[in-house]
């Protein structure tokens, strides 16, 4: 994309959505991060968590908006790799983490709930490490990039670019339109590593306790909760729709 383009104003309001969907679908991710950065400028965040869409997002944002704080949610379940990964990205790229964790200190969690919790009520479980720290994350934002894809999962089929949410926030996912492929060819083009589990069969990576690789022929987060019905953490339901 042009210089340009990236650093023209944008001064056009956010009330067609519909107008604006029609406009950026199947624009790069690059495009739309342009566009979102300079409309909600300052109150932008992209949320990663350190698996290859966000990590390919936060690249492009280093060149595009490099203000942009990149948040992470540690939940105290990662696996070693994916905060090793963390470590390794954010050196590299130089990013600005704003890492955030549950309210709970992890003693009290382990004796109100037991650190089992993620057996017996993983809603709950989500709902403490994950929902409530991002929903604090989120105070002031005006706008939530992320790394959701159409093709994750068929609960994901028909997410739009932007979408609005009460309290005026508007999450924006770049890589809506965006395959598994063509993350994988922009990681290779930039020669960015991999997380080191995703050769290991791991094609979504969340909390260690709740991951499995998946196997021949399974959708990629079928080994997300495997076994439990449960296909979400929660952070993507969080908001209500405006
Ligand atoms: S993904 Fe599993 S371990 Fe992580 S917060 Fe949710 S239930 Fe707990």
């Amino acid at each position: 994309m042009a210089d340009t383009a990236r650093n023209a104003p944008i001064q056009e309001s956010v009330s067609d959505l519909d107008e604006i969907n029609a406009r950026l679908e199947g624009r790069a991710p690059e495009e739309v991060l342009t566009w979102a950065t300079q409309r909600f400028a300052p109150d932008v965040i992209l949320t990663c968590s350190f698996q290859h869409d966000g990590v390919a997002l936060a690249h492009m944002l280093t060149t595009i908006a490099p203000w942009v704080p990149i948040v992470f949610l540690n939940t105290g379940f990662h696996f070693p790799e994916t905060l090793d990964y963390r470590d390794e990205i954010v050196s590299r790229f130089g990013l600005k983490l704003r890492e955030v964790g549950p309210s709970m200190p992890r003693d009290e969690f382990a004796q109100r709930h037991g650190l089992d919790l993620y057996r017996r009520n993983p809603d709950l479980c989500c709902q403490i490490n994950k929902v409530e720290p991002l929903r604090a994350a989120l105070e002031g934002v005006k706008c939530w990039m992320n790394g959701r894809r159409r093709d994750q999962a068929t609960t994901r089929g028909a997410i739009a670019i932007v979408e609005r949410y009460e309290g005026g926030i508007h999450k924006v996912n770049p890589m809506a339109a965006w395959t598994a492929a063509d993350t994988y060819r922009y990681m290779q083009e930039h020669s960015i590593p991999q997380h080191p589990l995703f050769e290991k069969g791991y094609a979504s990576i969340g909390c260690a306790p709740c991951t499995r690789p998946i196997l021949a022929g399974e959708d990629e987060r079928a080994g997300r909760w495997s076994g439990t019905g449960k296909t979400e953490c929660g952070i993507h339901t969080l908001l209500k729709p405006a």
